[in-house]
């Protein structure tokens, strides 16, 4: 075996989580080799959080356009251009991908552009070359799952929503979670007609019930529409190249395009893990204990192969608290607990700590405050959305155990009170808080009303 086939740590997956787990080893001074059969930079950079972002500001121009009059500016028609958007948003993701491969270079870290698979406990191998360390981290992360139905294959799902050739003039989305909503929105902002299609009877379940609501009706009054207890039966394509698509309940409509945002599952087939001794979970995960060790001492897994909290700044202290506890001498877990998220639907919700239902059965007796109004910058214009704080304060201690905000800005308002939630603040710490004025955000040190629930 070659001196260079020998390493400290193969990593297998360049996402978030593998990439901050390969480097940190490395800065610990580990020999470390990173495999991707991708791009370097994993679902984030490459085919989520990144290129989908940019796509959710593109489509909101159609709305900032509407709003620009109110204050005075007259704008000639304007013109949407998606093949120029999609070249632009490329090019940043190749500019994002090189920076990956940048940062790999330059901690020193080997990489191998093929598929890693397990030979066994120790070894991987990629395309021709066996690579050997003491420690393997899969982080092979999540891929779309697409239930099967007569026609399923005609179906796209948000990899291929960010190469479409051209904007589909209508499209369904089939789904209720954070994907379906975000890209619902995307469309609809574009200028698609948007059907969701969503087997439940309220949008994105796991949510705070006030903001499933809210969301759903500002969805729907900008043009969305939404079918619950609606679920795709068979997908067709007609001679005029539209899709024919009939739903369960024996309904039919016509799309141009029809996009499945029903989960993902842990990337975790062909990836050699019975020759390692690793079995995986009914959802196809990677069990592993709090320092992301699965039942193979040697071998450690983070971020959504484990399907433990699927984000990816999640994902990114699983990986480096992984490096630190195992090359850096410096044990220490990832924390789980009070993880803000955000959706970036139209508006954009952000949230922190528990829902009213969850904080019920763990809190008993809470206090609910709740405000709504119209945000500022929409004053001056036609459009009637409503921002939404609810903040859910435990009785017993006055610890605010949760936040939920949909509305302008909620995910950058709510990343900055997750500190305070985080560490366990009070309503009188809230109420201490100076506001800043004028924001949104000050409505949360000035909430005076309340209710209780238990
Ligand atoms: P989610 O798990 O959020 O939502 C899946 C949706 O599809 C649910 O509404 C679910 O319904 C529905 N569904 C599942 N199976 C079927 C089926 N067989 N037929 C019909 N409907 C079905 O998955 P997403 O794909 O939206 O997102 C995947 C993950 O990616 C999320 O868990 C999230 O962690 C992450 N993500 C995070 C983002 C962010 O932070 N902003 C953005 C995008 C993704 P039901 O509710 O009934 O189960």
């Amino acid at each position: 075996m070659t001196e260079q086939q020998q390493f400290d740590l193969i990593v297998i997956g360049g996402g978030s989580g593998g990439v901050r787990a390969a480097r940190i080893s490395a800065g610990h001074g580990a020999r470390v080799a990173i495999c991707e059969e991708s791009r370097m930079g994993g679902t984030c950079v490459i085919r989520g959080c990144v290129p989908k972002k940019l796509l959710v500001y593109a489509s909101h121009f159609a709305e900032d356009f509407e709003a620009a009059q109110g204050f005075g500016w007259r704008l000639d028609e304007a013109r949407f251009s998606w093949s120029s958007l999609i070249a632009n948003k490329d090019r940043e993701i190749d500019r994002l991908n090189q920076v990956y491969h940048r940062l790999l270079d330059n901690a020193g870290v080997t990489t191998f552009m093929g598929r890693g698979v397990l030979l066994d406990q120790q070894q991987v191998q990629v395309g021709e070359q066996v690579l050997h360390a003491e420690k393997i981290l899969i982080a092979t992360g999540g891929r779309p799952f697409v239930p099967a139905f007569p026609g399923s294959e005609l179906a796209i799902s948000s990899d291929e929503a960010f190469h479409l050739k051209e904007l589909p003039k209508r499209i369904v989305v089939a789904g209720g979670g954070y994907i379906a909503v975000e890209f619902a929105g995307i469309f609809n902002g574009m200028g698609s007609q948007v059907r969701l299609d969503y087997r439940g009877d309220k949008i994105l379940r796991g949510f705070d019930d006030d903001l499933r609501d809210r969301l759903e009706h500002e969805m729907q009054a900008k043009g969305i529409v939404i079918n619950h207890h609606s679920q795709v039966a068979d997908l067709k394509r007609k001679q005029n190249g539209a899709l024919k698509v009939s739903y369960q309940d024996g309904t039919e409509s016509e799309a141009d395009q029809v996009m499945f945002a029903t989960g993902r599952k842990p990337y975790t087939w062909n990836l050699g893990l019975d020759q390692a001794g690793i079995k995986t979970d009914v959802s196809g995960a990677i069990p592993v204990n709090v320092d992301s060790r699965t039942s193979e001492p040697h071998i450690f897994a983070v971020g959504d192969v484990t399907n433990r909290i699927n984000l990816t700044p999640v994902a990114i202290r699983e990986g480096h608290a992984f490096a630190d506890t195992e090359f850096g001498n410096m044990p220490r877990q990832a924390d789980h607990v009070l993880v803000p998220s955000a959706v970036f639907s139209q508006p954009p919700i952000g949230t922190v700590g528990y829902t009213e239902q969850q904080a019920k059965e763990k809190y008993g007796r809470l206090r609910i405050y709740k405000s709504s109004f119209r945000a500022m910058k929409h004053t001056l214009t036609d459009i009637q959305e409503k921002t939404f704080m609810k903040m859910i304060v435990d009785d017993a201690t006055n610890v605010v155990v949760g936040l939920h905000i949909i509305g302008v800005d909620a995910a950058e308002i709510v990343q900055g009170f997750a500190v305070a939630v985080k560490a366990g603040l009070t309503k009188d710490h809230f109420d201490a808080t100076v506001g800043i004025h004028p924001t949104s955000g000050e409505e949360l040190v000035t909430l005076r009303d309340f209710e209780f629930a238990e």
